[in-house]
């Protein structure tokens, strides 16, 4: 508070108002400035507001005059002009925005107010009452300079900025003149999104809205709209105001990141060679469907698909023709399924089809032939025409898995079984299946390495002339045993062997190891002793067979004619020329042919007219029951009857009692070989064998 003391000499103490409660309150006023002026714009009252706003104390200020203190140099003149014309002629002075000088010479603005009134002495006093504008100004300057800012902003930016009520009506919009989206507001101001969005956009809007202002945070969202052009994506974020009555919306063109980001999904989630989902997105589809179908209470089915012999492909035609047949066959296979079913590709020349609501005649059977018979046109690749089938394992859930990657498994095993069964074909997955792949697994690789550890040993199994009972030869029977696995049996390993391709070094040691040894024996016997080696199909590729069996019997010094090659139906019916070569050959050079296993196959006549057999051999199936089955009987005589009118010699397998080798014998059968003489026995064994009369 200010106490307006003035000089005890000093005139001016019949201007100063003693008690005056106006100036009690103007003393505490400390936001508005008041002073007064005696008629010669002498300061006769100063409060604490003035000496705040224009740095003077009320001892400094009192006394001075008025463009002594605060007028700067320009305003003297005019505003003593103008006092004094108030005074003498009444002409007020209007209140209004002043730029002041403060004692620190800094410019200050006040918007001063002023009173003229004549105190009881008749003197004039000015009263004035000024207001600070500088933080004002301050912040109105602020202001614009914002303004000016949002405006290059928006300019700068290629947004548009929206400002919308909560139904989407649009009340106000910002955007550079230059940005690409700019629209000529008239366009929509005013209007709520769906009068010019497309419904589905309104609708996002919309409830993109009331998320904004219910939850009262920022959110996000994108849409598509169908330009002139093309399509194009947007971004639109959007955040509530304040009042949360009103949301800003900006509104951004992503169309190029969408692009981007399509081709890396692309990149990630397809196979570049054939643009079918990769694994990856494959099983993640797999797993969405299996969810969808599970709260549907639907099946669902997984087809594991494996293009037989592929590798052949790629190894003798070359990569490009593999190339091309993995992108027919991936068109094949989309052209078969709906648009809710899936084809993706695992890897190599696998693919995995995923079949939702199987039903009727949309079963999983039907798909399979479907898809079988959609490979059985030629491919026309480089103007050549290739064949190419498929071998399918199928797993349904829920019975065969729940979960992507068990249903993958069980799939893949059933896969296996189909190739197993000849390929072409397919197999659903059963319990079973599993235990037997591990098995499988388990052979193969203890399998891999035994020949090296000489864990394989030829064992023999005599045929007896079924009239003199003399032996006349026998059957070379390989046996394994490994320390992990024990005893295999050759009906477990055999085909294992062949499909991995170690079958041709294992058929070299069985075929030396036999004729080193009917060297021994013919020695110890007669001359005429024969062996028979059983060659699987898969031997006949390996192009070396015919030179392999001409050096080893060069080597072990037998006769041709006492090597005996059973081979069974199932090699004839691969149909392929070079083991028809190789069978023509193997007579040529004076080595015995034998069917093998004959009843069980085609029994085909027709093979045994075409190809040079020797020997036939009825299988076990049908002489174990000879003694008790009339039809079996029947079969085994009419099959030994047409054998010798071929010139064949027939062996009986399996011959185990002696009724059947008594039948046998009647039926004017040649040979015997079954344990009813013996089981097949070591090297050292047999060279002491014979048949007790
Ligand atoms: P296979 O060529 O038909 O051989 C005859 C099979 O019948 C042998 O089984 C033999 O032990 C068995 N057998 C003989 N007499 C009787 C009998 O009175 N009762 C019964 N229950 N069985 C009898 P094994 O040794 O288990 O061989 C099974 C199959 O494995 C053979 O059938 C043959 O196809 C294949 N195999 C065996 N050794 C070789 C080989 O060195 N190379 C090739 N490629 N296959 C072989
Ligand atoms: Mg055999
Ligand atoms: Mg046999």
């Amino acid at each position: 508070m200010s106490t307006n003391k003035l000089p005890e000499e000093n005139s001016l103490s019949q201007y100063y108002i003693v008690n005056d409660p106006l100036h009690h309150l103007f003393d505490i006023a400390e936001a508005i400035s008041v002073q007064g002026y005696d008629e010669n714009r002498r300061v006769i009252y100063w409060n604490k507001g003035s000496e705040i706003l224009y740095g003077y104390s009320s001892q400094e200020a009192i006394g001075q005059q008025l463009e002594d203190l605060i007028l700067p140099e320009p305003m003297k003149e005019p505003v003593i002009a103008g006092i004094n014309n108030w005074i003498n002629n009444g002409v007020e002075i209007p209140s209004g925005e002043l730029v002041l000088r403060r004692k620190n010479a800094e410019d200050v603005t006040v918007f001063s107010t002023h009173v003229l009134f004549t105190n009881e002495h008749d003197k004039k006093q000015m009263y004035c009452i000024d207001v600070n504008l500088s933080d004002l100004r301050h912040v109105e300057a602020e202001v614009e300079l914002k303004e000016h800012m949002l405006e290059a902003t928006f300019e700068v930016i290629p947004d548009l900025f929206f400002l919308m009520e909560q139904d989407s009506t649009i009340t106000d919009y910002y955007a550079g003149k230059n940005s690409k989206l700019y629209i000529s507001p008239k366009n929509f101001m005013n209007k709520p999104v769906s009068d010019f969005l497309p419904v589905d956009v309104a609708d996002k809007f919309k409830s993109n809205i009331d998320k904004a202002i219910t939850n009262g945070n920022v959110v996000s969202f994108e849409y598509d709209l169908l330009m002139p052009r093309d399509k194009a994506y947007f971004e639109a974020r959007m955040t509530p105001l304040a009042d949360n009555k009103q949301v800003i919306v900006i509104v951004r063109d992503i169309t190029e990141q969408h692009h981007a980001s399509e081709l890396i999904k692309r990149h990630a989630f397809y196979d570049n060679l054939t643009g079918l989902p990769n694994r990856f997105l494959a099983l993640d589809r797999l797993s969405q469907m299996l969810n969808e179908a599970e709260r549907n209470n639907e099946n669902t089915a997984v087809f594991f698909l494996d293009l037989d012999d592929f590798k052949k492909v790629n190894d003798t035609l070359g990569h490009d023709v593999g190339d091309k047949l993995l992108v027919e066959s991936a068109a094949r296979l989309k052209k078969l399924l709906r648009k809710e079913d899936t084809v993706g590709r695992l890897g190599g020349d696998e693919f995995i089809l995923l079949i939702r609501r199987l039903e009727g005649d949309h079963n999983a059977s039907s798909i399979a032939k479907n898809l079988l018979k959609a490979f059985r046109k030629p491919f026309e690749i480089d103007g050549r025409e290739l064949i190419l089938t498929l071998s399918i394992g199928i797993a349904m859930s829920p019975e065969n898995g729940k979960d992507t990657s068990k249903l993958l498994r069980n799939a893949d095993t059933a896969m296996y079984k189909a190739k197993s069964l000849g390929r072409n074909t397919y197999s659903f997955y059963t319990k079973e299946m599993n235990s037997k792949m591990l098995r499988r697994l388990e052979v193969e690789g203890q399998m891999r390495g035994a020949l090296a550890r000489g864990e394989f040993e030829v064992n023999y199994q005599p045929q007896i002339n079924a009239f003199t009972k003399e032996v006349i030869g026998a059957e070379a029977l390989l046996r394994w045993y490994n320390p992990e696995l024990g005893h295999v049996s050759p009906a477990e390993f055999i085909p294992i062997a062949e499909d991995t391709g170690l079958i041709v070094p294992i058929g070299q040691f069985v075929l030396e190891q036999a004729l080193s040894f009917l060297n021994l024996w013919q020695s110890k016997h007669q001359s005429t002793l024969r062996i028979a080696v059983n060659l699987s199909p898969r031997q006949f590729r390996d192009n070396r067979l015919i030179s392999f069996i001409e050096k080893a019997l060069t080597n072990a010094k037998i006769d041709a004619s006492n090597l005996e090659l059973e081979i069974t139906e199932g090699v004839l019916m691969i149909g392929k020329n070079y083991i028809d070569d190789a069978l023509i050959e193997l007579h040529k050079m004076g080595i015995k042919l034998s069917m093998d296993d004959f009843g069980t196959g085609y029994s085909s006549l027709s093979y045994l007219r075409q190809y040079a057999f020797d020997i036939l051999k009825i299988d076990r199936s049908f002489i174990t029951n000879i003694t008790n089955n009339k039809s079996d009987c029947d079969l085994v005589k009419g099959t030994i009857a047409m054998a010798h009118s071929l010139g064949l010699k027939v062996v009986a397998e399996g011959v185990e009692t002696k009724e059947q080798f008594e039948l046998l014998n009647q039926l004017t059968c040649d040979y015997i070989q079954g344990y009813y003489f013996s089981k097949p026995i070591t090297p050292q064994q047999l060279v002491e064998f014979s048949v007790e009369s």
